[in-house]
């Protein structure tokens, strides 16, 4: 082997290693979202849910979430909402694989803070990928974190956010990753709808997430987790439809 090719065949190899073990970057490089205006949205609420959807929170009281040691919830409910309090995150009792999601949500009408200070929250599929809740109406962050990014890995295709203190919807079909022989994953998918306009595209979902690092490999199903990030984000009409 010629000299310089053993210098540098392990190089190459270390730096394939590195690229591999790298979780993707949170400052990616990714094109800030067009910003768009939604159209309106009817009231009280934008969408009721179909025949065969399970209810996870109709507004009236979290008894299908727990905490994670298996406690009642312990966000607050008022006016037909589910606050965040600072309690902690929530998770559902029954687990999901497939789905069709719907989440009705608001940020504070109280601004406070800015960039990934100001609204946030977040909808975990399985517990573990994240679809952002943040408010993002005239604020900035970094596009793979803003509002409908799939967070840390891709931005929304548009920033669809209403007003702060506005009720939003999220419309959420998620395919989990799947096993393959040798240990190996085929991805899933997200394709996310914000305040009705298309902003995640049939979006790869990889086997292990980026944003739970103790959770590694592929499972089955897993609980729908709403996030506690210390903000008083609000949630509404949340159903879900097995796929
Ligand atoms: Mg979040």
């Amino acid at each position: 082997m010629h000299a310089s090719h053993r210098t540098l065949i392990p190089s190459l190899l270390t730096l394939l290693c590195l690229s591999v073990i790298q979780s993707p970057s949170l400052q990616a490089a990714d094109a800030e979202p067009p910003v768009i205006t939604p159209g309106k949205s009817a009231s009280p609420s934008p969408q009721s849910p179909p025949s065969d959807a399970i209810i996870l929170f109709d507004g009236k009281d979290l008894s299908k979430w727990r905490k994670p040691d298996g406690t009642d919830a312990g966000w607050r409910v008022d006016n037909g909402c589910a606050e965040v309090n600072g309690t902690g995150d929530i998770f559902t009792r029954q687990e999901f694989g497939a789905v069709q999601l719907h989440v009705e949500w608001a940020t504070p009408a109280e601004v406070k803070g800015d960039g990934q200070g100001r609204g946030n929250s977040g909808i975990y599929l399985m517990g573990r990928y994240e679809i952002q809740v943040l408010d993002c109406y005239q604020n900035k962050t970094y596009p793979n974190g803003q509002t409908a990014a799939f967070y840390g890995n891709n931005a929304p295709l548009v920033n669809a956010c209403r007003k702060p203190g506005e009720l939003q919807t999220y419309d959420i079909i998620f395919h989990p990753p799947q096993p393959v022989s040798g240990g190996a994953s085929k991805p899933g998918s997200f394709t996310v709808l914000h305040n009705g306009v298309l902003v995640q595209d049939h979006i790869p979902v990889e086997g292990s997430p980026t944003t739970a690092a103790p959770l590694k490999g592929v499972v089955p199903a897993g609980p729908l987790m709403l996030q506690d990030h210390g903000n008083p984000v609000r949630y509404s009409n949340v159903w879900i439809r097995r796929l």
